[in-house]
């Protein structure tokens, strides 16, 4: 695909665009903390991203939309559904240690005990990639909408990401694009996200609450955080927002009766920005502290049970025939919805112990290129593909181990070429591919009819910040 703007842009003109580009970034508040520096707003540097909007079919676009209120109500369904979360991540929780720990959390207050808290929050963003299994050669009109995941913790970038698409209309105006610049979408995920935490605070109905950001040790992204805190303040400036870390958390917090209380303030909301991977949990300390907060009347966001059903392993068991079907009755209209919710899926395989698993051993082993081999982990960088891919298998062999992992087809995505602004990097014309990620947001209360709301936004990055331009 091509963006519009005819590429590569004269050095001149690049220069110059470029420039404006680094500047409004800045003073848009696009921007992160040093990897050097990460704990430190004395040193900043604008957040890596696009020069130019990338092309994203409006078909596809509009799908992604569509079906984020769907994939809501699955969830929501999935988070009710102790029998489907326990059978789905029965093999995962015997080898997995981390998955097995949130299991046992889930089990003692929700499956063992009854939740002191029966609202929900999810922030949810489902990422997507545009399958283009001609490479460049494949029309807008062959692509395919393919669900990556489903992000239920921490998922990031709706502050800075919706200021994006603000900075790409302003470049397009600076190239003398401003038909085009008119025509970019808005992007609502920071609202949507900030109306969701300020709705479910309501819900707790005590106005001195705050709502707690548990954050990360290192807190290179902090502005993208700053983004949502500032506009829950633009609801309702009345709010006390906190940042605190799992040690404060640890050291400050307790419950009195069954309220949590932190430095002086009951807490209504629970936002965790961490706690989603292995090292984040470096003694039993931490995993008190998590439960404590579950078993708290604190909302989290999210439940441990929406953490759970945001594994990759309860991604590939609801691609089993019939097991979206089992949530039919949450949606309004209940099999189009689970078709149009189907129709996003990629192949996905169980490697479980047993003839199932071992026919998908066999398969990834055949075309390795063809897969991506997942573990249940989030945060980016843990999965295998191709050689290695064979490599794991063949080190796993017949052990119980392998159920660790599942089997996924792997995107052959779009390529873009776009101009990558990194800080001390030159700017260079670069091929790329894109993940969208649409936003999503859900309240809910356990064990009654459910009163959602969803709201789609758009936000992408893996690697960098871009914005959709509807081609
Ligand atoms: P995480 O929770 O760590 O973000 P993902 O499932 O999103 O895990 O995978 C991380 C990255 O790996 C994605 O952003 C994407 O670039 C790549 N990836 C994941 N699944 C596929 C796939 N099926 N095909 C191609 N690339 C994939
Ligand atoms: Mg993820
Ligand atoms: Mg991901």
């Amino acid at each position: 695909m091509e963006t519009s703007v005819s590429l590569p842009l004269e050095q001149d003109l690049l220069d110059d665009v470029v420039a404006k580009d680094k500047d409004y970034a800045f003073l848009h508040g696009i921007i992160m903390r040093t990897r050097q520096d990460p704990n430190s707003s004395e040193v900043i540097c604008y957040a890596p991203h696009v020069l130019l909007p990338s092309p994203v079919p409006k078909r596809l676009f509009q799908q992604a939309v569509d079906v984020q209120k769907d994939f809501n109500l699955l969830l929501h369904g999935v988070t009710h559904d102790s029998d489907f979360i326990t059978s789905s991540l029965k093999s995962a929780i015997q080898v997995d240690e981390f998955t097995r720990k949130l299991y046992e959390i889930y089990e003692e207050v929700y499956v063992n005990g009854t939740p002191a808290q029966p609202i929900q929050l999810a922030l949810l963003r489902a990422d997507y990639m545009f399958d283009a299994a001609r490479g460049k050669e494949t029309p807008a009109d062959e692509m395919k909408l393919r669900q990556i995941e489903i992000n239920t913790i921490a998922s990031s970038f709706a502050g800075l990401g919706s200021q994006v698409s603000d900075l790409h209309r302003y470049n397009l105006r600076n190239l003398c694009e401003s038909k085009k610049a008119a025509s970019l979408s808005e992007n609502r995920a920071l609202s949507g996200l900030a109306q969701g935490l300020v709705e479910a605070w309501k819900l707790y109905k005590c106005d001195r609450a705050a709502i707690l950001f548990l954050i990360e040790d290192v807190s290179q992204n902090i502005f993208d955080q700053r983004w949502l805190e500032y506009e829950i303040h633009k609801i309702n400036p009345t709010i006390h927002t906190m940042r605190r870390k799992f040690s404060d958390v640890i050291n400050r917090a307790k419950t009195e009766g069954d309220k949590l209380v932190i430095d002086g303030y009951e807490i209504a909301i629970v936002y965790f920005r961490y706690g989603y991977m292995p090292n984040q949990y470096v003694s039993e300390k931490e995993w008190e502290a998590r439960l404590m907060v579950e078993k708290s009347r604190a909302i989290k966001c999210p439940s441990i049970s929406y953490h759970l059903a945001g594994t990759k392993k309860v991604q590939q068991e609801l691609s089993r025939v019939g097991a979206v079907e089992r949530f039919q009755k949450y949606f309004s209209d209940g099999e189009a919805a689970v078709k149009r919710i189907r129709e996003t899926f990629a192949g996905l395989y169980t490697l479980d112990m047993g003839s199932e698993g071992d026919a998908t051993v066999k398969m990834a082993l055949t075309d390795p290129d063809k897969y991506v081999l997942k573990p249940q982990r989030e945060g980016g960088g843990n999965n295998i593909f191709g050689k290695d891919i064979t490599s794991t298998l063949k080190d796993i062999g017949e052990d119980e181990r392998r159920a660790e992992y599942i089997l996924m087809d792997r995107i052959q995505p779009a390529i873009v070429s776009n101009y990558q602004i990194r800080c001390w990097t030159t700017t260079e014309l670069i091929d790329m591919v894109s993940e969208l990620g649409i936003f999503g947001a859900i309240i809910c209360l356990l064990r009654t009819k459910n009163t959602g709301f969803d709201d789609g936004g758009v936000a992408a990055g893996a690697a960098v910040l871009d914005s959709p331009y509807l081609v």
